[in-house]
């Protein structure tokens, strides 16, 4: 007995189509057969489970087999198997009501094809000119049979001897297709999406070393761990498999810094795991390492839109079937059931940070260099998470001692308070090079932090957002006994001629550094305090560095940088210097400057301590040193 018929599809020829339409994504026919060959077969254990299947379940491993040859590839399991009468229902009646619409609106996105009309097993046809199905029914009394098709909708179904029960989807693969045929682009797909599915999948033989080559060995070729650490209670896993699975999951990685198991069942259901990875650098930061999985099948590694913008950074897998997986990313963020799924992830990762901070401080100040990041990141892009961390949230001083933002308000209040109210925090970027200014503020009794990861500009902006009443200002923006103005400054008691003449001298001598302005600028900072130091406005600073960040704001830096050249006219050497020309004419002035052994000392001082005394100059002033030695 063979019977014909067409395939229920109004488009006469509906395979070409497909075919056509998604190419990008060919391989994905494999995770679409492979998972439903689980499918049957944890269909059929249900089904024994519960009594209404008697017979002896036996091996129920998939089976995944490529015949060169014959030029044909097969994906077996021991499941339920189909009748002819379920072929027809399952396999012959695709509705695709005005398919010719449905295929241009989705031409560019064939995951929603596939899932969106349930064409999972049609993807076949991608692949293959021809695909066979023989079957045989779990059912008492079944007989097996044998559908195929060759591509067009016309398929044909008969009668077949077939012994074991379960499914055989064999896929005669076509020309352009002979790359599915290879062991290796083969064992690479189902490393790729099927390395956790339920039912072991046993593709070939375990091979072994034996005098110096690899030989097949007895043993099935199992590809999937079965029970993936996600999908175990957390309560049964110690921390060493935690490790363990992280270790499969990236087997070239450091070891994370800890982990949260996300296990939720209302009002969605979510299961997963996030890692923190361990940050050293910036090559270390690589988005795209999350996992997405539905019922253990993977299908993406692009999460976006799917866990907060922040929480891409982190590592490990996350698995739901709640997850409209099959339908375009633009409306995936717009989906309600996804954006509830992405507060409850940002929620979660906020109350673990919280609780690690609460049980163990050391170890979270500890860990603090590597979470950093993502918790500055997670509080600039997330307000809710803003308000989650807040409490357990550091910052780090220069000497490495960390505080809460509290903690640290609470330090600072009594000496840091300019005259206006606002607490003033300040902060060094590099330790090294603004050392000079670090310890000027030191010396007047201040604390100073240290702001010298990637997002810090964005971080201070923020917080002095946030925090009320208060001004972060970086230890080089300002001499050290202004940097914090507690009472009005000193009035500055130069006539204009004084200052027109002294402005001239020591501009004369400053070095001509590309993109660089000086402005000369005087303070009465008492007899000790430095004569001559260079510094540059907080303001003006952090323009230049956003810019630096943002594409958007290029102008600003292409714009000079202004540097304020602070004369001490209460220091002994330049009130002398004030008193010596303020009576000199314009060509007088001109060698007064060049000659002046102790103004060209007094800048490159100030410039090397700010660490601008660079290449020649830097020669320069290193060799008259060792001549005044002399
Ligand atoms: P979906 O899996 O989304 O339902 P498919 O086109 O992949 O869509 O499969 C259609 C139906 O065919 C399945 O729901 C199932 O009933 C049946 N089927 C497919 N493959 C098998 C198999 N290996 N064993 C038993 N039934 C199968």
């Amino acid at each position: 007995m063979t019977k014909k018929g067409k395939i229920g599809v109004t488009t006469d020829n509906i395979f070409p189509i497909i075919k056509k339409f998604l190419y990008s994504d060919h391989e994905i026919f494999l995770r679409e057969l492979v998972s439903n060959a689980v499918d049957a077969t944890q269909k059929l254990k249900t089904i024994s489970s519960v009594g209404d299947f008697k017979g002896d379940l036996g091996d129920i491993s998939v089976r995944v087999s490529i015949d060169e040859e014959a030029g044909t590839l097969t994906i077996s399991d021991k499941g339920i198997g189909m009748t002819a009468e379920e072929i027809d229902k399952y396999i012959n009646e695709i509705a695709l009501s005005s398919a010719n619409d449905f295929l241009d609106k989705y031409k560019d996105n064939s995951n929603a094809i596939i899932g969106h009309f349930g064409l999972g097993f049609y993807s076949a046809f991608m692949v293959a000119k021809r695909v066979e199905i023989k079957t045989l029914s779990y059912k008492d009394g079944a007989e097996a049979v044998k559908w195929t098709c060759d591509g067009s909708p016309e398929y044909t179904i008969e009668k077949i001897e077939k012994e074991t029960r379960g499914t055989d989807i064999v896929l005669h693969i076509d020309d352009e297709n002979k790359e599915f045929l290879q062991k290796d682009k083969i064992t690479t797909l189902l490393n790729k999406y099927c390395k956790f599915l339920p039912v072991p999948i046993v593709f070939g033989k375990k091979e072994e070393w034996k005098d110096g080559k690899s030989v097949e060995t007895d043993e099935d070729n199992v590809i999937n761990n079965t029970t993936p650490a996600w999908m175990r209670r957390p309560n049964e896993l110690k921390e060493e498999d935690y490790l363990n699975f992280y270790r499969e999951l990236y087997p070239m990685s450091e070891e994370p810094l800890f982990w949260i198991h996300l296990n939720v069942d209302y009002p969605f259901n979510l299961t997963g795991i996030l890692y923190f990875p361990r940050i050293k650098s910036n090559i270390d930061l690589q988005r795209n390492k999350i996992q997405l999985y539905s019922n253990q099948v993977f299908v993406t590694d692009s999460v976006e839109g799917i866990v907060p913008e922040f929480l891409t950074l982190l590592h490990g897998v996350i698995d739901s079937p709640d997850i409209p997986l099959n339908v375009s990313r633009s409306y995936l963020q717009s989906d309600h059931n996804v954006k509830k799924i992405s507060n409850h992830i940002s929620k979660k990762v906020a109350d673990r940070l919280d609780e690690i901070y609460k049980k163990d401080r050391n170890e979270f100040e500890e860990k603090w260099d590597s979470l950093k990041l993502f918790i500055e990141y997670g509080m600039l892009t997330d307000e809710r998470f803003y308000d989650r961390a807040e409490k357990f949230t550091l910052v780090k001083n220069i000497d490495g001692k960390h505080f809460t933002l509290d903690e640290y308000r609470t330090l600072i209040e009594e000496n840091q308070t300019d005259k206006d109210g606002n607490i003033t925090y300040l902060y060094a970027s590099n330790k090294d090079d603004q050392f000079t200014f670090i310890d000027g503020a030191k010396e007047k009794g201040y604390d100073v932090l240290l702001m010298d990861g990637q997002l810090d500009t964005h971080w201070v902006g923020l917080l002095e957002q946030k925090l009320e009443k208060s001004r972060f200002i970086r230890v080089d923006s300002d001499t050290a006994e202004n940097i914090i103005v507690k009472e009005e400054a000193a009035e500055i008691k130069l006539t204009d001629k004084q200052k027109e003449n002294i402005d001239e001298v020591v501009k004369s001598q400053l070095p001509k550094i590309d993109k660089t302005e000086f402005m000369v600028d005087y303070k009465a900072l008492g007899e000790t305090g430095r004569p001559i130091q260079v510094i540059q406005n907080e303001f003006s600073r952090r323009m230049k560095e956003m810019a630096e960040m943002q594409p958007g704001m290029a102008f600003y830096g292409e714009m000079p940088d202004t540097y304020q050249v602070a004369l001490n006219i209460d220091h002994p050497l330049i009130a002398k210097m004030i008193s010596e020309t303020e009576s000199k004419k314009k060509e007088e002035l001109k060698q007064y400057a060049v000659e002046n052994k102790t103004l060209h000392q007094l800048i490159d001082l100030a410039l090397l301590s700010n660490g601008m005394l660079k290449g020649e100059a830097l020669n320069e002033f290193i060799k008259r040193n060792y001549e005044g030695l002399a």
